[in-house]
């Protein structure tokens, strides 16, 4: 019987049987796609996941971004970005080799079978696969991203309709270290164009545009890159949007099966590895006192909810009044709040009491001046 195993071979659950593997524990990972497989992502991140893998982005060719670009209409605004804090990333590549790394450790792999069914057992749980296996664990993690069985299996519904995002990577030789980012090009939504080491991936998201019409808007933003023979690729967003229960006595769900990517930023990678670290605390607890691992949900939603909850208002805000936000832009150094706000420096609620107070200022010198 094994300690742990961990459904999906993603960052979330990568990083899970990762840090589990590290504290000696008996992990398997079960993936459905053979490795290294792709992920539709634009592969944004921060110097701060490194941090909590404990490896630096060089191990993983992240890609440094040195500038920002923030374009509305035919206006741009450029900013520079501080150095060593924000990266690309492959995702077929960089997820295997945490894959991988995590079996440096002592984690073992099956990947190319699917995980179908699970039997709860008094104190065991039975994973069966398409092929026909059976395994036998005392834990079990779901990190089989959006639309989850695993999630479904613990009766966690996400009943909300889930965003799309569609994006198309072109092959492009050295290309600048600059993101840049599309406003007022769809509602409730922003394209992108994210440079990896030898990749475009140009994209946009939305929370509330139809699907159909996505392909139109991307063109805007395809119209110098002229590949028609590439796919445009679409996957949906598994952002919050309030609270669900996470996990039993003895299985858990992270990352994108748990929807706890940030609604502000579009980023799910880190809050996946972060939910992670929390998975294998939890575990690690549960097995020296013997006791359920039920509190993951609050332990999860303690450390995550309130930023998550203020991201998704800012959300609202910002993404319905791009137009008057650009022009607030020009006074603030965007490229070092991003910054910031990527490596956890700075908070949401930090960023929210400063334009508070901005505000507030400003009404007072309106009004008594
Ligand atoms: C277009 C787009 C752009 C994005 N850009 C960014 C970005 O710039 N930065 C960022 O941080 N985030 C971004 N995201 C979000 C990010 O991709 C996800 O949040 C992230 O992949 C979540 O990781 P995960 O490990 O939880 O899930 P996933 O990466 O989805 O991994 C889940 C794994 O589980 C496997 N699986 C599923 N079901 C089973 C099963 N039954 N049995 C076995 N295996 C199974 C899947 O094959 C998959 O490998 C973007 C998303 C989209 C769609």
């Amino acid at each position: 019987m094994h300690d742990v195993i961990v459904v999906g071979a993603g960052p979330s659950g990568s990083s899970s049987a990762l840090f589990l593997a590290r504290r000696g524990l008996d992990v398997l990972i079960i993936e459905k796609k053979r490795l290294p497989r792709y992920k539709v992502c634009a592969g944004g991140t921060s110097r701060y996941i490194f941090e909590l893998l404990g490896v630096p982005p060089s191990y993983f060719d992240a890609f440094n971004i040195e500038k920002l670009k923030v374009c509305y209409e035919d206006r741009v605004r450029e900013y520079s970005i501080p150095g060593n804090s924000i990266f690309t990333l492959h995702r077929d590549r960089f997820d295997y080799k945490l894959t991988k790394l995590a079996c440096q450790n002592g984690a073992k792999l099956i990947d190319g079978e699917e995980v179908i069914e699970i039997e709860e057992e008094n104190n065991s749980l039975t994973v069966k696969t398409n092929l026909g296996h059976k395994f036998k664990t005392r834990y079990l993690i779901g990190a089989d991203g959006v639309g989850s069985k695993i999630a479904r299996f613990i009766g966690s519904k996400f009943r909300y309709r889930i965003p799309l995002a569609i994006q198309k990577d072109i092959p492009y030789k050295d290309p600048e270290p600059t993101i840049s980012l599309f406003m007022g090009l769809v509602p409730m939504g922003y394209g992108w164009i994210f440079p990896k080491d030898d990749t475009l991936s140009i994209g946009i998201g939305a929370y509330s545009f139809s699907p159909r019409r996505m392909p139109q808007v991307l063109s805007k933003l395809l119209k110098d890159f002229d590949r028609k023979d590439i796919p445009i690729l679409a996957h949906p967003i598994a952002f919050y949007r309030g609270k669900k229960r996470l996990a039993t006595k003895n299985v858990i769900l992270v990352g994108d099966s748990a929807h706890i990517a940030d609604p502000f930023s579009g980023e799910g990678i880190r809050n996946g590895i972060k939910s992670a670290k929390i998975a294998e605390e939890t575990i690690t607890e549960c097995i020296k006192k013997n006791k359920p691992l039920s509190f993951y949900t609050e332990r999860l939603y303690n450390a995550m909810a309130r930023e998550l909850f203020l991201a998704w208002m800012m959300s609202g805000i910002f993404y319905k009044f791009q137009g008057r936000i650009f022009n607030l832009m020009d006074r603030f150094d965007m490229g070092t709040i991003l910054s910031n706000l990527l490596n956890e420096k700075i908070s949401y609620l930090q960023i929210l009491k400063k334009l508070l107070k901005r505000i507030f200022y400003r009404t007072y010198l309106m009004v008594f001046s």
